[in-house]
């Protein structure tokens, strides 16, 4: 048997963590059994379906690389489909008009509210066979009445929903329209599914698709419900807790396999093990080793495990992903270093690539005022000598080097007796306009020749400014 699994999100809303995690897990399950896993867009609810969402599902998942082995299914482009199954349920007796008006549906509910029973539809139309004048009818499936219907979930565990407490589902409305749980069946079994991994809120609804794959005629697939994500606060992952659309996260600069990294031990784990290649994902995972428990969002174990894939990603792939939010900024890329230089000056420093690429925008663009203390700090009388020195060393070098700009600073520094950092602190400040950069002959080759002669001039003006005021 070839594992098959799916992904099926309904376009109401945009691509959230939540939804990735389940994504990650079919399509790990999938990959690790050498299956196939396909996507379906669940679009029935068309008041709420919208082109962007649909748009925001196949972004996300592009970007994060899970790929679909088939074209995706829509489920609107199924309506004759679901049809098809309605008409042959009804001419086998395994589906019925419903001709109960809202009013009478209400009296039962109430009746049965006020007995203290059980809630739901009860029946009453199952035998009947004449229409009812001036009503159209829905559709509704005639559940088992009796036994248990068992749904080994390989999350859950062995769980048992007793048939009596399921009352009959309507499966089409009386608009002709069809409802979720029976094109959710019609579509796992067409789509020849064989692993279902969802959230655990579909739970409730999976014995009545159990008993809706046995009306099919199909074997129905075997069943994983994940836990929740929660918040540290331990509510529903909800905005308040930070991005809720996938592509911020991209936008926020983190890499999608940092992410993926971060969400697949959400719930799962593989001993110790922290950061997981794909192939390892791939490798390791399975969904019985999957948690019961909700799992906890932890934004800043995302940035940690986002530093870590920045460190190790080859420099000249990283530059490929930082050049974007660089351009985004509106750096002239040109007109600075080369993102390879800032990407290796910064990875370890960086948490994200919009990060990195804000921090480095002294490499970019020119800054007008000196980080006001800092400057007040650092560019003082006593270095301007030593400053003036080290420009004219500088605009000396043969070669504009990392070494050769080291030699540079210590050599001046020396000669004018005081240790390279009272030199290296005031030229950082010099340079890049505040206190904080990476090392400083890396931060001054990151400058480049004629900025760092512009820069330091202009230092020098400002001190030689602030003597003239003091005196
Ligand atoms: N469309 C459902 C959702 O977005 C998924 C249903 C399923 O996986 O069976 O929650």
């Amino acid at each position: 048997m070839t594992v098959r699994t799916r992904f099926a999100p309904s376009p109401t809303g945009v691509l959230h963590l939540g939804s990735v995690r389940t994504a990650l897990f079919s399509w790990l399950y999938a990959r690790h059994h050498g299956g196939q896993f396909l996507l379906r867009i669940e679009d029935t609810d068309r008041e709420r379906s919208t082109p962007e969402n649909v748009e925001a599902i196949f972004d996300g998942m592009a970007w994060l690389n899970l790929t679909a082995d088939e074209e995706p299914i829509y489920q609107t482009a199924r309506f004759d489909r679901y049809r098809e199954v309605t008409e042959q349920w009804l001419a086998e007796d395994k589906a019925y008009h419903c001709y109960c008006t809202r009013a009478e549906l209400e009296e039962m509910r109430e009746r049965q509210m006020a007995e203290g029973g059980q809630v739901g539809y009860d029946g009453r139309c199952r035998d009947r066979h004449e229409p009812r004048e001036g009503v159209d009818p829905v559709v509704r499936f005639k559940n088992p009445v009796d036994g248990v219907v068992v749904v080994n979930d390989a999350v859950r565990g062995r769980v048992e929903f007793d048939n009596g407490q399921l009352d009959d589902l309507i499966i089409a409305r009386s608009d002709g329209t069809p409802t979720y749980n029976f094109c959710v069946v019609i579509d796992d079994a067409d789509m020849q599914i064989t692993h279902v991994i969802r959230g655990d809120d579909h739970l409730n609804n999976t014995p009545r698709q159990i008993n809706m794959f046995a009306a099919l005629g199909a074997t129905p697939p075997s069943f994983g419900h994940l836990p929740m994500i929660l918040g540290a606060d331990g509510a529903k992952l909800s905005k308040r807790h930070g991005a809720v659309d996938i592509r911020d996260y991209r936008d926020e600069g983190f890499l999608p396999e940092a992410l993926l990294n971060y969400l697949v031990r959400l719930g799962w784990s593989h001993g110790d093990q922290e950061l997981f290649s794909m192939e390892e994902m791939i490798e390791y995972f399975d969904i019985a080793d999957v948690n019961q428990s909700a799992s906890s969002f932890n934004p800043e174990k995302l940035r940690w495990l986002n530093q870590q894939y920045i460190k190790v990603t080859p420099t000249a792939t990283l530059a490929g992903e930082v050049r974007p939010y660089l351009e985004e900024l509106g750096y002239d890329i040109g007109g600075g270093p080369d993102p390879e230089a800032v990407v290796d000056a910064y990875r370890e420093r960086a948490e994200t690539l919009r990060e990195m690429a804000e921090s480095a925008r002294y490499c970019y663009v020119d800054f007008e005022e000196f980080e006001a203390k800092a400057a007040k700090k650092h560019l003082r009388p006593v270095i301007l000598e030593p400053l003036r020195a080290l420009a004219e060393r500088l605009a000396d070098l043969d070669e504009w080097s990392v070494l050769e700009i080291e030699a540079a600073v210590k050599e001046t520094a020396a000669a004018h007796e005081i240790n390279m950092g009272k030199l290296g602190q005031p030229l950082r400040v010099a340079v890049t306009g505040a206190g904080v950069s990476p090392p400083i002959d890396v931060t001054v080759c990151l400058v480049g020749r004629e900025r760092t002669a512009q820069r330091l001039a202009k230092a020098i003006a400002a001190i030689e400014a602030r003597a003239a005021a003091s005196h």
